[in-house]
């Protein structure tokens, strides 16, 4: 009986021990996967981080890819976007919309007088002063080198025209200085407002048109189509 009692003492010691064993090992195997926990949060925290930052650069690269450098206003690539966008609204719930072209008058004559940083600024001011001067709801881009449109939602042709009347006197009036002197800037207007079903193409082609006859006329005007 003594030894079956040593016997079972020596086992239960045994057990004992091994249930120690399994104990510290559980601990340990429960740090370890604590530490890789927090290290895998970390490197989601960061790679949250990065996404974050890939985001930032993207929105940043589609502004850039809509917007032109000089000037800061919408580009042409912009413009075609909101033409097909303000077209289809017009088709659906009708409406009105106008589209106005302007191109600054004589401007290879200021780049060659004054040099071509003068007359990137003059690009510059005509940018703003179309900014400053029509509605916010009005769309304004750079369609390419001295050239501009405006969408002009609600507006009819005739509004339009006042709008670029007033905009072509305000150029007029306010002289750009180049080395203290002042040089006239102005711009010609053509302007069309869109008729029912008609193409886009179309409704442009008028309006340039029109551009084409203030030219012809002298400048410094603005002509319906
Ligand atoms: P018009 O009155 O008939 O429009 O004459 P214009 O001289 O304005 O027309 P033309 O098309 O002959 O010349 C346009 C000039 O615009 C030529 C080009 O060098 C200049 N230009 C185009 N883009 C830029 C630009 O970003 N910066 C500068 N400084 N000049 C530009
Ligand atoms: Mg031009
Ligand atoms: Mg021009």
């Amino acid at each position: 009986l003594g030894e079956l009692g040593q016997s079972i003492t020596q086992h239960l010691g045994l057990i004992v021990q091994a249930m120690h064993t399994f104990s510290s090992e559980e601990n340990s195997r429960e740090a370890e996967l604590t530490q890789q926990l927090s290290d895998m949060q970390s490197k989601l925290d960061e790679m949250e981080k990065l996404a974050e930052i890939a985001q930032h650069a993207i929105e940043e690269q589609r502004k850039k890819a809509m917007h032109d450098a000089l000037t800061g206003l919408p580009n042409r690539e912009s413009y075609q976007q909101r033409l097909e966008q303000e077209a289809h609204r017009i088709g659906r719930y009708g409406g009105k919309l106008s589209l106005m072209v302007c191109d600054v008058d004589l401007f290879k004559r200021i780049n060659d007088t004054y040099g071509h940083l003068a007359g990137d600024k003059v690009l510059k001011i005509i940018a703003k002063s179309l900014q400053n001067n029509l509605r916010d709801t009005d769309f304004i881009a750079r369609f390419g080198g001295e050239e501009f449109v405006a969408l002009m939602p609600e507006t009819s042709a005739e509004e339009a025209k006042l709008v670029a009347e007033k905009l072509r006197k305000k150029i007029e009036s306010s002289p750009f200085n180049f080395k203290k002197e002042p040089v006239q800037i102005t711009v010609s207007f053509g302007i069309s407002q869109f008729g029912q079903d008609e193409s886009v193409d179309d409704v442009f082609s008028r309006a340039d048109k029109a551009l084409y006859q203030a030219k012809d006329n002298g400048r410094n005007q603005v002509q319906l189509g």
